[in-house]
C-alpha cells in the first residue's frame, strides 16, 4: 500500500520564539489535523534543556516550563496529539537534552543541520567553509547515532535543510553534493539498525521536487538501507500545515514509498 500522509510529527506552536502567529495554538493545530484526516500529530517546539549548559539567551528561554504551557494538549477520538520537542545539537556535538529527560517527551526531534547558528551549532572558524559544512553534515549525524538514545522515539529532522549551506542556496547544493554515497550508506545503515525515523520535512520536500536528483539522493539511499520515514510539516503557522501536501505526494511517488516504509512510531496501530 502506498505511503499515506496521515500524521505530522514536526509542528511548532506560538511557544517557539521563531513562530510569530498567536493562532498557531494546540486547538487550531488539532482542528487542522481533524480536517486532514490525520491520526497522529506531535507538538515539537524548540527546546534547550536547562540542565545542559551553553544555551544562548533566546534558546534558554524555551525551557521545559515554557513549552509545557501548551499542555494539556487537546485530544480527539480519531487524532492522538503527542507532546514532543525539537532539541538541538551544539557545536561540540552535545545534545541539548539530557538522556534522563527523554522521558518527559513522547517523541524527540533532533536537528543536525541548523548550521545558520554561528557558534551555537557551527564554530566560528568553520562557519565560512563549504567543505567543512559538508563534513559537519556527516560528523554531526554520526555523533547523534553514537549516542545511547531511545531511537524508537527519535526523528532525524530536515537532513536536506537549506541551512546546511548558509548563507547561500548554492553553498547548500554544493555541500550536499560533496557528501559521497558511501558515507550516506554508512550513516543510513546505522539509522536502520537503531530504528530512528528519517523526516520528510515540508520545506525540504518543496525544494526537493525542483531538484530531485540532488535533493532526494539522501532519502533514496536511506530507503535502500532500510530506513523508515515520517512526515513533518515543520509548520510555524496554520497555512504551512497544508502547503506541503502536493510536494509530499510527488516525493512519495519519486521515492516509491509504501506504508511498509513508514516509521513505526507514526503508524496507526502504535
Ligand atoms: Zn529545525
Ligand atoms: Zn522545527
Amino acid at each position: 500500500m502506498r505511503f499515506k500522509i496521515d500524521h505530522d510529527l514536526h509542528i511548532h506552536s506560538y511557544l517557539s520564539t521563531c513562530c510569530s502567529k498567536p493562532e498557531q495554538n494546540p486547538e487550531n493545530i488539532m482542528a487542522h489535523a481533524k480536517k486532514s484526516g490525520f491520526h497522529k500529530i506531535c507538538l515539537t517546539d524548540h527546546f534547550w534543556d536547562s540542565d545542559v549548559p551553553g544555551a544562548p539567551k533566546w534558546y534558554a528561554e524555551q525551557d521545559y516550563a515554557h513549552i509545557c504551557e501548551a499542555k494539556p494538549l487537546p485530544q480527539d477520538e480519531n487524532v492522538e496529539f503527542l507532546f514532543g520537542c525539537e532539541t538541538e545539537l551544539n557545536s561540540d556535538f552535545e545534545l541539548a537534552l539530557t538522556l534522563e529527560h527523554f522521558d518527559n517527551f513522547d517523541f524527540v526531534i533532533i536537528p543536525t543541520t541548523h548550521m545558520h547558528m554561528k557558534n551555537v551549532v557551527v564554530k566560528k572558524e568553520d562557519f565560512e567553509s563549504v567543505e567543512k559544512r559538508s563534513q559537519l553534515w556527516v560528523d554531526r549525524f554520526d555523533a547523534v547515532l553514537n549516542m545511547p538514545l531511545p531511537f524508537h522515539k527519535v526523528g532525524i529532522a530536515h537532513l536536506t535543510c537549506e541551512y546546511l549551506g548558509f548563507p547561500s542556496y548554492e553553498n547548500f547544493i554544493t555541500a550536499l553534493q560533496m557528501i559521497p554515497d558511501s558515507e550516506m550508506e554508512r550513516l543510513f545503515t546505522k539509522v536502520a539498525e537503531l530504528g530512528a525515523g528519517i523526516e520528510l520535512n515540508g520545506d525540504c520536500m518543496l525544494q526537493a521536487i525542483e531538484m530531485p536528483d540532488i535533493l532526494l539522493r539522501p532519502y533514496r539511499i536511506a530507503k535502500q538501507c532500510g530506513c523508515k520515514f515520517y512526515f513533518g510539516s515543520d509548520a510555524h503557522s496554520n497555512e504551512n500545515l497544508v502547503k506541503f501536501f502536493d510536494a509530499m505526494e510527488k516525493v512519495i511517488d519519486l521515492l516509491g514509498l509504501e506504508e511498509t516504509d513508514k516509521f513505526e512510531f507514526a503508524r496507526m496501530d502504535i
